[in-house]
C-alpha cells in the first residue's frame, strides 16, 4: 500500500480507468502474442464488449496490430493481436566514461541500429555531438515513430531538477542534459543511473523473473553503483541518490576512493581495483615495463584475458576483487532481502571464477541468503543499452500514477 502524498496527488477520472485497463491489456498482448480477444477476456477478466473497445482503440493507436486468422474447430475464428512493434521508436544512449554507445530500438527492445562515440570531458561539446548523432540516427531509420531518447549514465540524477548531480567517473557536474537534449532533438529524454537503469532492463525484459517485485542490480566497471526496485518500483532516495552502496566503507583506513573517503566498497571491489591489485603484486622496479606504477593502468579486459590463460596474479587479482565483491552483496542480501540480484559487467565474463567466490562470502555472511538468487547478466544483451529502452516504454506500458 502507498500512502497518498497530499502534496503530489492526481484524482481519479473516468479516464483512469480506461488508462489502467487499457495499460493492462498492452502487457497483457506483450506477454502473450499473438493472442485472441477471447484470451484476453480470459486473462484479464474483463467483459468481451469491454475487451474489444480497448483492443479497437489501442489498433487506432496503432499500439496493437491485427495478424493472422487462428483455427479453430468450430465457431467463428479469431484474429490474433500483437504488438505493433513500429509504433514505438526508441533511441537509447548508453553513456560511460571513455565511450558513449547509441542505438535504435522498436517496441520489442530489438536494437535496429547501433554505434558508438568516444565521450568527451567538455559536457557542452559532448552535449553538441550527441544531439547531432541521436538526429542522424533517427533520420537513417524513418520507418518508426519515436517516443523518446533514453540514456544511462554512471551518475545520479536529481529527481526534482533533473540535473546530473554526481558523476565522479564522467567529471561532469551540475548539468542539466534533459532539457539541452530535449531542445535539440524534440523528443522527451529520460534520464537514468546506469544501475537504476540495468535493474528496469531486468524487471522488463529479464528472462524466467516473471513476478519479481524486488529487484537489486550492481553494476560493477571503474565504478560500482546499485538499482533498487522494490515492491515494482524503483527506489530513488533524497534528492535521487540512493544507491551509493559503492561508497559506503567497506575497510576502515583502507584505500583513498575517489568520493573523498576510505575503504568504500568501490575502491575494494570495482575493476580499478582489481587492477590494482595486479599492480600491488608485480616485482617489477619502479619506471621499469611491467612495473607497479605502469600495470596500474592494465584495463581491466587484459587482467581477465590473462585469468583465462591462467596467469596466477590476474588470477589471484580478479579473486581479491571476488572476495570484496562478495562481502557488498552479502551485506546488500540481508539488508535488502531482493528475489533476485543481478551483476551486471564485465566480470560476469568470467563468472565461473568470480560466481562461487561471490556465492561462497554471501553464504557466510548473510544469514538471509537462500531467499535470494543471485544471477551474472550476460554482457553480449548489453544490459545498459536495454536498460536505456525501459525507460522510455515504461511510460506507456507501466501503471499509471494516481492518488
Ligand atoms: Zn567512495
Amino acid at each position: 500500500m502507498r500512502k497518498i502524498d497530499l502534496n503530489n496527488f492526481q484524482v481519479a477520472t473516468s479516464e483512469t480507468v480506461r488508462d489502467i485497463n487499457s495499460r493492462i491489456m498492452l502487457n497483457l498482448v506483450r506477454k502473450h502474442q499473438p493472442v485472441s480477444r477471447a484470451d484476453l477476456m480470459r486473462y484479464s477478466g474483463l467483459q468481451r464488449s469491454t475487451v474489444s473497445a480497448i483492443a479497437e482503440r489501442l489498433i487506432a493507436e496503432r499500439w496493437l496490430k491485427e495478424g493472422a486468422v487462428g483455427n479453430l474447430p468450430r465457431g467463428r475464428k479469431p484474429t490474433f493481436l500483437h504488438l505493433n512493434t513500429e509504433r514505438c521508436g526508441v533511441v537509447g544512449v548508453d553513456i560511460q566514461p571513455a565511450t558513449t554507445t547509441l542505438a535504435v530500438s522498436s517496441m520489442d527492445s530489438q536494437f535496429l541500429a547501433q554505434e558508438s562515440m568516444s565521450t568527451a570531458k567538455d559536457p557542452v561539446e559532448f552535449i553538441s555531438r550527441l544531439s547531432r548523432r541521436i538526429n542522424d540516427l533517427i533520420r537513417a531509420h524513418p520507418r518508426n515513430s519515436y517516443e523518446g531518447v533514453g540514456i544511462s549514465l554512471p551518475g545520479r540524477i536529481d529527481t526534482s531538477s533533473q540535473q546530473l548531480i554526481f558523476a565522479p567517473t564522467l567529471g561532469w557536474s551540475e548539468l542539466d542534459l534533459k532539457t539541452q537534449l530535449e531542445q535539440a532533438t524534440g523528443l522527451p529524454v529520460e534520464l537514468e543511473n546506469a544501475a537504476n537503469a540495468c535493474a528496469l532492463a531486468e524487471l522488463w525484459s529479464g528472462e524466467h523473473l516473471d513476478g519479481v517485485r524486488n529487484l537489486v542490480a550492481v553494476t560493477v566497471s571503474d565504478d560500482i553503483s546499485v538499482g533498487m526496485i522494490m515492491n515494482g518500483q524503483l527506489v530513488r532516495g533524497s534528492t535521487g541518490v540512493a544507491g551509493e552502496f559503492g561508497h559506503v566503507a567497506q575497510m576502515q583506513g583502507g584505500p583513498k576512493c575517489r568520493c573523498g573517503n576510505n575503504g568504500c566498497w568501490e575502491v575494494l571491489a570495482s575493476n580499478s581495483a582489481a587492477a590494482r591489485y595486479y599492480s600491488e603484486s608485480a616485482s617489477v622496479p619502479k619506471g621499469e615495463v611491467g612495473s607497479k606504477s605502469d600495470m596500474a593502468k592494465l584495463p581491466f579486459g587484459d587482467i581477465l584475458r590473462l585469468v583465462e590463460r591462467n596467469d596466477p596474479r590476474a588470477c589471484k587479482a580478479l579473486n581479491q576483487m571476488a572476495h570484496h565483491l562478495g562481502d557488498g552483496i552479502a551485506m546488500l542480501v540481508t539488508g535488502l532481502a531482493p528475489d533476485v540480484l543481478v551483476v551486471v559487467g564485465e566480470v560476469t565474463r568470467a563468472w565461473g571464477k568470480v560466481g562461487p567466490v561471490v556465492a561462497e562470502a554471501v553464504k557466510r555472511r548473510s544469514f538471509t541468503h537462500a531467499a535470494t538468487r543471485i544471477l551474472p547478466t550476460d554482457p553480449e544483451a548489453q544490459p545498459r543499452l536495454r536498460g536505456t529502452i525501459a525507460l522510455v516504454l515504461q511510460n506507456h506500458f507501466g501503471a499509471p500514477s494516481i492518488a
